[in-house]
């Protein structure tokens, strides 16, 4: 007898006998299911969200393993020298949750408590959120565990130069395309696209998005994830009947994702009467002026001590009274600790994770609708999506274009999730995870398993 037929004859129901194998349906759900280093809170709530979702659809045993457990992974601790020239070490990580779409896409992070965990979460929410857009890709995420308000321009520069070049057998403009995130922008994806280039030694504008519009950049990349916040927002009150110049709204975060929320709200009459950043929030129940706040914001970086509205802590800030609560700071904000005393009617995501599944039953039992993260901060990827298109094909589309097509994109996106909701007799993020996953796992059905 062969050796190939004695392993054959020893696959079903054998996984004892190899090790650290795990047979279709093998994979527990509600945990992390791979080793130590892959442990963190937001994988395991990945997990969590999945399970619900592959419940749902009665998804088979060997689609849930492979869709839950990351397709490909890169670590790598790397020296940098610093100013003062001392050589730090350094940890970078990269995780492509599945490779059955086409290429991977998704954010560097350049954070002090970055793991494995984390990124492997972020991946597999790039690969829902990639899919319920309909874009060609899937997820991706990583970074360095660094503290980015620590570091020089110059430290920032050896280090992301380095880490781009530790990534180079994984990633190439059909292969993975990052982004930035938290901790990076379009300055490190200048660096990043440079490093690339000239280990190639041509220009490839195509192997990152997030550039600057001068290298190649698409012009509204910037505002494009607040934006499409207040498209879903929009979407949403059309279904409801609402009008968005007779409600309020509390934003959580002021950064990227909040501050161009905030102001497009502002600017479509709605009032917005609380935002927060990292230090505290500021509030104002008849509307903050948020132009004026964006002032003070440039000026002084933080939002405390703005004259017309009184502080409020951060905690407290997300208990006002409100149409609409938009979280657009951190994951793991609306938890079981305050999901019941939450005054809005309805939640739309602008960050990532906001909501931990315990909270979201709770929100669901006081019958407060959520607008979910994969569907409504989808509006950066989705112009990443045109900026890869516009590198590819070494054409500019004009700002207007760009708008339209996002707001196309992402209104039939919202259409799609609240079909499946109704059908499914399901909340919106459960639903939007099943659309998503349906088509993910026909993909990767139909490609099957090589060899
Ligand atoms: P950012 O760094 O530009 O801004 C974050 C903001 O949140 C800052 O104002 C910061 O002070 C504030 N903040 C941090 N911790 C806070 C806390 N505990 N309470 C209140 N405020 C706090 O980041 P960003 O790009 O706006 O991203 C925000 C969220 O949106 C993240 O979850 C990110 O993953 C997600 N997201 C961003 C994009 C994008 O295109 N930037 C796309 C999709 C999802």
């Amino acid at each position: 007898m062969s050796s190939t037929a004695l392993e054959d004859d020893s696959v079903p129901g054998q996984a004892a006998a190899r090790p650290g194998g795990r047979t279709a349906g093998e994979a527990r759900f509600d945990d992390v299911p791979l080793g130590e280093e892959w442990h963190s809170p937001l994988y395991a709530m990945a997990c969590r969200q999945f399970a619900r979702a592959a419940d749902v659809l009665a998804l088979e045993d060997e689609l849930r393993t492979r869709l839950l457990e990351p397709r490909r992974s890169l670590v790598c601790n790397f020296p940098a020298r610093m100013d003062n020239g001392e050589v730090i070490n350094y940890t970078g990580y990269r995780v492509q949750h599945t490779l059955a779409m086409g290429p991977t896409k998704g954010g560097l992070r350049f954070a002090p408590d970055l793991g494995f965990g984390e990124c492997a979460a972020l991946a597999m929410w790039m690969t829902w959120k990639c899919s319920l857009a309909g874009l060609p890709f899937g997820g991706a995420k990583g970074g360095v565990r660094c503290d980015p308000h620590a570091l020089s321009a110059g430290e920032m520069e050896r280090i992301t130069r380095r880490y781009t070049a530790e990534l180079l057998p994984i990633v190439g403009p059909d292969m993975d395309i990052p982004a930035p995130d938290m901790g990076t922008s379009e300055r490190e994806m200048a660096w990043f696209y440079d490093t690339y280039s000239q280990s190639v030694g041509y220009s490839v504008p195509a192997v990152v998005t997030g550039k600057p519009v001068a290298l190649g950049g698409t012009i509204g990349r910037h505002d494009a994830t607040g934006l499409g916040v207040v498209f879903s927002i929009e979407s949403a009150f059309e279904e409801l009947g609402w009008s968005l110049p007779e409600s309020s709204f509390v934003v959580q975060g002021f950064g990227n994702v909040g501050s161009v929320a905030a102001r497009e709200l502002h600017a479509r009459g709605g009032k917005v009467v609380a935002v927060s950043d990292i230090r505290g929030a500021i509030a104002n129940p008849h509307g903050l002026d948020i132009p004026a706040v964006l002032r003070w914001v440039d000026e002084h970086y933080y939002l405390e001590g703005f004259p017309d509205a009184e502080p409020v802590s951060g905690e407290a800030m997300l208990e006002l009274d409100c149409d609409v609560l938009v979280p657009a700071a951190r994951e793991e904000q609306i938890t079981e600790r305050n999901a019941d005393r939450l005054k809005c009617k309805l939640v739309v995501e602008g960050a990532n994770g906001p909501t931990t599944p315990a909270a979201d039953r709770i929100l669901s039992d006081r019958g407060i609708s959520v607008v979910p993260d994969i569907l409504a901060n989808s509006g950066g990827v989705i112009v990443s999506y045109f900026e890869w298109v516009q590198s590819h094909q070494k054409y500019s589309w004009q700002a207007l274009e760009v708008q339209e097509r996002l707001r196309t994109q992402m209104r039939s996106a919202y259409d799609r999730v609240r079909g499946a909701a109704v059908e499914l007799g399901v909340d919106n993020r459960t639903a939007a995870l099943a659309s998503a996953i349906t088509h993910v796992s026909e993909a990767a059905k139909l490609r099957a398993i090589y060899p």
